[in-house]
C-alpha cells in the first residue's frame, strides 16, 4: 500500500501526511484551504500540547518552532470562592514542558513543508460523494477533516459519546501585553481558573504569527453569564467582554490583563461543539464501505473494487448549506482564479506541487 490520500490538513492529517511521506509513501493531501489562507485566517484552537504529544513531533523532526515557542513549565489551578477570593490556588512543575504553537503558524508551515518535500497538496473541499471516486484512485483514503459534513458519514458512537449537547461555550482571545502571574514570574504555566457553576478561564502562552503572545480562553457553562459571546463579530468587542468577565469573576487574572491588546484581527474565536466519538465503519453513498481509525477525527475510507463513479470536479449531486461551507471559498473560487480576498492565485506552493480541483458549474 503505497499511494495514500489524506483529506484534511490539520494536526492529525498533516502530522500523518508528513510522517508517511518521510517513510517513502506517495501521499496526496487534500485541504479546503491554502497555506496562506490558514496563515492569514482566524485562530482555530489554543493547541497546548504536552510532552508526550510533542515527542511525536520531535520523533518526526517536525518540531520546527520548539526553540521559539514559550516553554510552559507549570500547570496551576485556582478556584474562585463566592467572594471572588481564591478558595484553592496551586501551581506545580511539569516533568517535561508543554508548548502551544498557533495552528495558523504550524499548519501553514507544515503544508509548505509537505509540498516542498514533493507531496501533492490539493486544494479542494471534498464532499462525501467525492470519496467514492477518490477511494478507487488510492490504496488508502484517510479522512482527517475534524468536524463537519465530511466526517458525519461516520456515525456517532453513542456509547462513547455521553453528551448530545455542547458542555461549554468557548471564547478565545490571543493577546499581547499580559503580565506574569506574580506567584511564579520566572516560569510560564497553563493557569486554569475555575468559577464554580459559571465556567473556567484558561490562560497560557503561545507562539503566534506575530511572535510570543498569551491566550485568554473562557469556557462558559451554557446559558450562564460567560455564555455571552454568541453574535459578537467585532474582535475588540470580544476582547472587552473577555476582560469584563475576568474583572467580575477572576480579579487576580484581570489584574495582569489591564494592558492587553489583541494580537491581530483574526485573534478571536467563539463557538461550541458537542464532543463526539464516531464509529470506525461508515458506508459511502454509492454502497461502497468505509472504515475508520480509532479517533473520531481521522476515519479511513476503503471501498471494494468498482468502476469509478464520477470525478470530483463534477458538481455535488446533493448540495446542502453545510456541504457548501465545507467546500470553502477556495474551492468555489477555483484554483486558477484570483482570490477575491487577496487578489492572489491561492494554491501554488513554493515547490509548485500544489494542485487545485477546478469545480465545474452544474448545468442541470
Ligand atoms: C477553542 C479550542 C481550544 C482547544 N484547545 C486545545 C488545546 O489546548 N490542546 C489540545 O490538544 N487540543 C485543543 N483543542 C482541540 C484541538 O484543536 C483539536 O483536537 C485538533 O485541532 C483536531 O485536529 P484535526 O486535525 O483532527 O482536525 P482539524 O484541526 O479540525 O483539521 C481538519 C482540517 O480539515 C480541513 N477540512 C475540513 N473539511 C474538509 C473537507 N471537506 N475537505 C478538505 N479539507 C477539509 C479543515 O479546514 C482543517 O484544516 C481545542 C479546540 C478548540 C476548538
Amino acid at each position: 500500500m503505497r499511494k495514500i490520500l489524506i483529506v484534511g490538513a490539520g494536526q492529525s492529517g498533516l502530522q500523518l501526511a508528513l510522517g508517511l511521506q518521510s517513510r517513502g509513501y506517495e501521499v496526496t493531501l487534500m485541504s479546503n484551504r491554502t497555506a496562506d489562507e490558514v496563515r492569514t485566517g482566524r485562530v482555530m484552537s489554543t493547541q497546548c500540547m504536552f510532552d508526550t504529544a510533542l515527542q511525536h513531533e520531535r520523533d518526526l523532526a517536525l518540531n520546527f518552532w520548539e526553540s521559539q515557542a514559550p516553554r510552559i513549565e507549570g500547570l496551576g489551578v485556582s478556584v474562585a470562592a463566592p467572594d471572588s477570593s481564591r478558595a484553592i490556588d496551586w501551581v506545580g512543575r511539569l516533568d517535561g514542558y508543554a508548548q502551544s504553537v498557533d495552528q495558523r503558524v504550524k499548519m501553514a508551515g507544515w503544508m509548505d513543508t509537505f509540498a516542498q518535500r514533493g507531496g501533492q497538496l490539493v486544494i479542494h473541499g471534498a464532499a462525501v460523494g467525492d470519496l467514492d471516486y477518490f477511494s478507487r484512485r488510492y490504496d488508502l483514503t484517510l479522512v482527517a477533516a475534524g468536524k463537519g459534513e465530511l466526517v458525519s458519514m461516520f456515525g456517532r458512537d453513542a456509547a462513547r459519546s455521553p453528551y448530545g449537547e455542547p458542555q461549554r461555550a468557548l471564547a478565545v482571545a490571543y493577546v499581547h501585553g499580559l503580565g506574569p502571574r506574580p506567584e511564579h514570574p520566572d516560569f510560564d504555566a497553563v493557569r486554569c481558573n475555575i468559577v464554580p457553576g459559571v465556567g473556567e478561564l484558561f490562560v497560557m502562552p503561545t507562539l503566534t504569527t506575530g511572535g510570543r503572545a498569551d491566550i485568554l480562553f473562557w469556557e462558559g457553562v451554557p446559558g450562564g453569564p460567560v455564555d455571552a459571546f454568541k453574535g459578537i463579530k467585532d474582535p475588540s468587542e470580544h476582547l472587552a467582554l473577555t476582560l469584563e468577565l475576568m474583572e467580575k469573576f477572576l480579579p487576580w487574572e484581570y489584574a495582569r490583563a489591564t494592558r492587553v491588546e489583541l494580537t491581530d484581527a483574526g485573534g478571536t474565536l467563539a463557538g461550541r461543539y458537542a464532543p463526539t466519538v464516531r464509529n470506525p465503519i461508515g458506508r459511502l453513498p454509492a454502497a461502497a464501505w468505509s472504515s475508520a481509525s480509532p479517533t473520531s477525527s481521522s476515519p479511513t475510507t476503503r471501498s471494494p473494487a468498482r468502476a469509478p463513479t464520477r470525478p470530483p470536479s463534477a458538481p455535488p449531486r446533493t448540495s446542502t448549506p453545510s456541504s457548501s461551507r465545507a467546500t470553502g471559498p477556495s474551492t468555489r473560487r477555483g484554483c486558477g482564479a484570483p482570490s477575491t480576498a487577496t487578489g492572489r492565485r491561492p494554491s501554488t506552493s513554493p515547490s509548485g506541487r500544489t494542485r487545485c480541483w477546478r469545480p465545474r458549474r452544474s448545468t442541470s
